[in-house]
This record gives C-alpha cells, structure tokens and sequence, in this order.
C-alpha cells in the first residue's frame, strides 16, 4: 500500500466506491494515469450502442445468419429443403467424413445458393470430452491443425467444387496445447478464412467493431421462437449482426433446432417491415469488411 501525501490507495479506493466512482491510481502520486470511471451495477450492464458509423445495406436496421454444423444428415434432408421453400440462405459449416453422406444433397445446397464452411477435418474439441479424448487441443500444435485445417479445405473442395472461405471452430474452442504453452488458433484462422464462428456466445456482433475471424456464435437449437425473436428485435435495436448456431433440424430433441422456431424466423426475418438482411455468413462478412 503507498502513501500519496498521506492518504492511502486504500483510503482513496474506500471513498470512491463509498461516492460510486471507482477511483484507477495506477502510476503513483500525481500520474497521468489517474482515471476515474462509474462503477456499473453489474459487469455486463450498459446502455444499448448503436453504432452511426456503420450502415447495413438498403436501409436494414440488423443482420441474421443461421448457420449449422457438422453436416448433420437432417440439415441435407429437412433444413435445406425449409431454408428453400423460404427463399432463405443458410451457412452449413462441414467435415469432409458426414459430407460423404448424403453428397448430392450438399451439391444441390451449394447450387441453391447456400454457403458451405469449413468445420474442420476431425472436429478435435478439448479431451475433457470423452468423444474427443483421442483427438485432443490440449495435445494439438498450430502446425497440425493448419495441416489438418487445409486438408479439409481441400477435401471439401474437391468434392463440391467450391473451396470455403470461412469455419466454424468446434466446439467453440480456440486454443491448442495447454497451460504454459497454449497457443490461440485464431490468427491461423485469421490467415486462412474470411471469417471464424463461435459457439454458445452470448451476443450478438458489432459490425463496426468485432473480429471476423471470432465472430459470436448464439445457440438455437432447442429453442422455441420466443428466444431467437428477443435476440432479433434486440439486434435490429442496436444494428448488430446476429449469428445463430444449430446442429439437428428436427421436431425436438437433443441438440436440435426445432422447425416451427425455423420457419418463424425465416417468416419474421423477411418480413420487410422488421428490417432485417439475412444471409450467409460470408456474404454479411464480405459486407461488414467492405463497409466500415
Ligand atoms: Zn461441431
């Protein structure tokens, strides 16, 4: 504790929280340094921001993406079909291994108009997950997993014809190894994509300030309208871009995007009254890039 003509840091912190102002002294008696800021209720509470320096195209007022992973067999035979039927298009992030299954499906997806992502080549997640135990990020190094991440790339590439432009982390985890020697992936994924998505965020993007290359992932799956219809109305509140992420496409179950809540936002998102652009993530995030 230093002493700054007699009064303490501590005295100093006590009086400013009793006042409500948390008071920095960082550098010592007198420095530049001193900051003063409002302590707030709780560590996300905030004022809604729009942001006036970026516009979305044709005066929408929010951006949605659905997007879902792992090349789910239901996503080929009942989401596609849906997002289809709606005119809407949709981000499917894949393995080469699921892709086999139900190929043509997937070419058609890609012809439809639907954008087909990289979701890596063995979906490693941290080994604290028995399924993952034996392909673990804890025992990954960054050259493996560029390896592994353009041999999916080239693998989907040769199969459909188009090579992706932007991933899906599995798992929503970005690291490889452990402790001491843990290395982020996110500035490979920066170098080989045009965009990285998360997985269970809990927000929505800012499309004058988020990263492209960890873009914030909210889970839909399990979820009846009511949810994702809050999550929309609040991104078209603050001009934010919200990606949702799904697994199954079904009636209900685990992991599973229910497709009543799938058809009401398809209906609510082209409801030109909402003002809502939804779209792929890579033609949003070719937007984003471009615009601010
Ligand atoms: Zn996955």
């Amino acid at each position: 504790m230093s002493r700054c003509g007699g009064v303490t840091r501590r005295d100093a912190l006590r009086t400013a929280v009793a006042s409500g102002l948390l008071l920095a002294v960082g550098g010592g008696c007198g420095s530049r340094d001193t900051r003063t800021s409002t302590v707030t209720a709780h560590p996300y509470a905030a004022a809604a921001r729009r942001s006036d320096a970026f516009a979305w195209p044709e005066g929408k007022r929010a951006a949605v993406s659905l997007t879902f992973d792992d090349a789910r067999p239901s996503q080929a035979l009942t989401g596609i079909p849906l997002l289809d039927h709606y005119g809407v298009k949709g981000t499917f992030f894949v393995s080469p291994g699921p892709l086999q299954t139900h190929l043509p499906a997937w070419k058609q997806a890609l012809a439809n108009g639907h954008e087909i992502g990289n979701h890596s080549l063995h979906h490693p997640c941290t080994g604290n997950f028995a399924f993952a135990r034996d392909k673990a990020l804890e025992d990954y190094t960054l050259n493996q997993m560029e390896r592994e991440l353009r041999e999916a790339n080239r693998v989907i590439e040769s199969a459909l014809g188009v090579r992706p432009t932007t991933f899906a982390y599995p798992c929503g985890q970005k690291f490889v190894g452990r402790g001491r020697h843990l290395r982020s992936y996110v500035p490979l994924v920066a170098r080989m994509f045009e965009a990285g998505r998360g997985w269970m965020d809990e927000a929505a993007n800012d499309p004058a300030f988020c990263d492209p290359a960890q873009l914030l992932g909210m889970e839909l799956d399990g979820l009846d309208f009511q949810a994702p219809r809050k999550l929309i109305d609040s991104a078209v509140a603050n001009g934010s871009w919200l990606v949702f992420a799904g697994h199954e496409i079904g009636e209900g179950g685990r992991q599973t995007t229910r497709i009543d809540t799938l058809e009401a936002i398809c209906r609510y998102a082209q409801d030109p009254n909402h003002g809502i652009w939804i779209d792929t993530v890579q033609t949003i995030v070719r937007y984003v890039r471009e615009t601010r």
